[in-house]
């Protein structure tokens, strides 16, 4: 909390101007009493209009003057809080923009946003309550009874009854209480993750005929949620009722020793009136206090969460002294690479060395969960090898700035992603200064030309969130496209071609070879048609590199792609390749 609260001082003018207005507030309203309390004695008493119209005057002013402060106070403590607030997203997101694949895989997407969004709205909302309070309490309670006193010192004892019993049933109470917010945290966000899952996984959901089922789940976590809530607001319910009741027995306590009081003539009736009033004031101080310590350890373990996004270090960080790619293009080479994923016995990849150079295409096949993905991941450096070395251009990758390393990389994942907007836009993402020629270009030679020109409104086409209004073998077109118009050194597949029909693949392929002349091409794949003409061929079997070189010589060395081959084509197909 206390480091969240470091994020003050941009606004340190405001929080001063926070403190004086609140002042300003609490003075005029310690002050209100005692002009009443003259009102009534010096006034009404002696029957003297003008007294009770000048000092009636001057209640009404310093009225005005309170609320005038409580409300540019309010204004300026909502300001102060909702601009830590926007910091923090602020802080949190570019942190996040930093993280490698490792904080993902750590925090998890679903929290992530959750600590961006609502964990961060429970801090600023106990913000705003801390700013006017933390001055405006104390205030209130050192003056009030500074005033009590002085009106009559035989009437304090009261209050002195009356706060002790008020605290402990508060004090009773929000020990109820707190623990109860602290679940009711955590049964939010298992809320929350039932309801990210059945929106995603609708299609899923629908096809297998589980919607009663989710239903029941959603039910189930929402009332559970309902159940620890509605626990939660009787006991805050009941906390109301019983202040109000034990103020006004103050009340009744104060006007009964205080008729005594006046009745022996010891005290003016003025007098037992302002008492009454600094008697509430003081009360009401003690009841914010107590909220505040109700309200706090529920931001506190907010803040808890927002503090761990900010100090986890990402993994991957640039070199102090980076180099620039200079010598060479198109070059990579693996040197005895062996990955592990964190927490995971056995590397998902294992001693792996290869080399490919500009012009020439690598193609990787293997069985699902044989580290494919895993592979290509490391050459932009989404991960770090746990041994061995990737060199760029003869550079070390971790010798490298990411930006300079990725700005080298044509790269189009697994899963096609595609962001809201246009599809030139989209195309665009992987070159933003592209002119419309190079936009129609990398559509054409990645076979998008055909079925853009289809759409209603061409290039200008609007995308939806996630591409859900695209299939999925154009929203992977249109992702090669964002790779190529790129132009870059070194071009890396993911299981891109998969979505595509054969012709369409064959054509792509063909078509790209033109592009690629001076570029290192990586294509993962699952189809032998689509590695089979490439200059070399990586098997990769549970991690390890299993057979390299080219369909012929592997055809001949290597019994895990010889299956691979049997798997996929027929017996005839075989032979006429061999
Ligand atoms: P492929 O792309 O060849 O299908 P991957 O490279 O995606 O395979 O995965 C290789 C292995 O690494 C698998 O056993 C998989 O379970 C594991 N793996 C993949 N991604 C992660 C991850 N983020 N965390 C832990 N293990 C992973
Ligand atoms: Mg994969």
């Amino acid at each position: 909390m206390l480091k969240i609260l470091t994020n003050l001082k941009p606004f340190s003018w405001t929080v001063v101007a926070i403190l004086i207005f609140t002042f300003g507030q609490a003075m005029a309203e310690l002050a209100l009493p005692t002009l009443m309390s003259d009102v009534v004695n010096n006034g009404m008493m002696q029957g003297d209009t003008g007294y009770i119209l000048t000092y009636g005057g001057y209640m009404l002013l310093l009225a005005l003057v309170s609320s005038a402060c409580s409300v540019i106070g309010a204004f300026f403590s909502a300001r102060v809080a909702l601009g830590v607030g926007r910091n923090l997203r602020n802080l949190v997101f570019t942190r996040i923009e930093n993280y490698s694949l490792h904080e993902f895989d750590k925090l998890g997407t679903s929290s992530l946003i959750t600590r961006t969004t609502n964990d961060i709205v429970q801090v600023q909302t106990v913000l705003v309550m801390m700013l006017r309070f933390m001055i405006y309490a104390p205030i209130m309670c050192i003056g009030g009874i500074t005033m009590a006193v002085s009106r009559d010192k035989g009437l304090t004892l009261i209050l002195l009854v009356a706060i002790p019993v008020m605290m402990g049933i508060i004090g009773g109470l929000a020990s109820k209480v707190m623990p109860a917010f602290k679940v009711m945290q955590k049964k939010l966000d298992r809320l929350n993750m039932v309801l990210r899952e059945n929106l995603t996984g609708i299609r899923v959901i629908r096809a297998f005929n589980k919607l009663d089922h989710e239903k029941k789940r959603f039910e189930q976590a929402n009332g559970d949620l309902t159940d620890t809530a509605i626990k939660v607001n009787q006991t805050m319910a009941a906390m109301q009722p019983v202040m109000i009741l034990i103020m006004n027995l103050t009340s009744i306590g104060i006007t009964w020793f205080g008729g005594v009081r006046i009745a022996q003539n010891n005290m003016q009736i003025g007098d037992m009136m302002a008492f009454i009033q600094y008697a509430m004031q003081i009360m009401f101080s003690f009841i914010m206090v107590a909220v505040m310590f109700v309200m706090v350890p529920r931001a506190q373990a907010s803040a808890e969460r927002i503090n761990e996004v900010l100090e986890m270090v990402p993994e991957i960080n640039d070199p102090a002294e980076a180099k620039q790619l200079t010598g060479g293009r198109g070059h990579i080479a693996f040197e005895h690479v062996t990955f592990r994923y964190p927490g995971a016995e056995q590397p998902a990849l294992e001693n792996i060395s290869f080399e490919t150079g500009p012009g020439e295409i690598t193609a990787i096949i293997g069985g699902t969960g044989s580290g494919k993905s895993t592979l290509i991941n490391l050459i932009p450096r989404f991960y770090d090898a746990e041994n061995g070395t990737i060199l760029i251009n003869g550079v070390p990758v971790t010798e490298l700035t990411q930006a300079e390393l990725r700005s080298k990389i044509g790269f189009v994942p697994q899963s096609a992603v595609l962001f809201s907007g246009s599809i030139s836009e989209n195309i665009r993402y992987g070159k933003t200064d592209a002119t419309q020629e190079e936009v129609l270009h990398a559509a054409k030679t990645a076979q998008a030309a055909e079925f853009v020109k289809d759409m209603p409104a061409g290039y200008e086409t609007p995308v939806a969130q996630g591409g859900t209004n695209l299939s999925g073998g154009q929203k992977q077109r249109l992702s090669i496209a964002r790779a190529l118009v790129r132009k870059p050194e070194i071009y890396i597949f993911d299981d891109s071609f998969s979505a595509l029909d054969f012709k369409t693949d064959a054509l792509l392929r063909a078509a790209l070879k033109k592009e690629t002349k001076e570029s290192a091409v990586i294509i993962v794949a699952q189809r032998v048609s689509t590695v089979m003409d490439a200059d070399r061929i990586l098997v990769l079997d549970e991690g390890e590199l299993v057979g390299v070189g080219s369909h012929r010589e592997l055809m001949k060395s290597c019994k895990v792609y010889r299956e691979i081959v049997a798997s996929q084509l027929s017996e005839k197909e075989m032979s006429s390749y061999e």
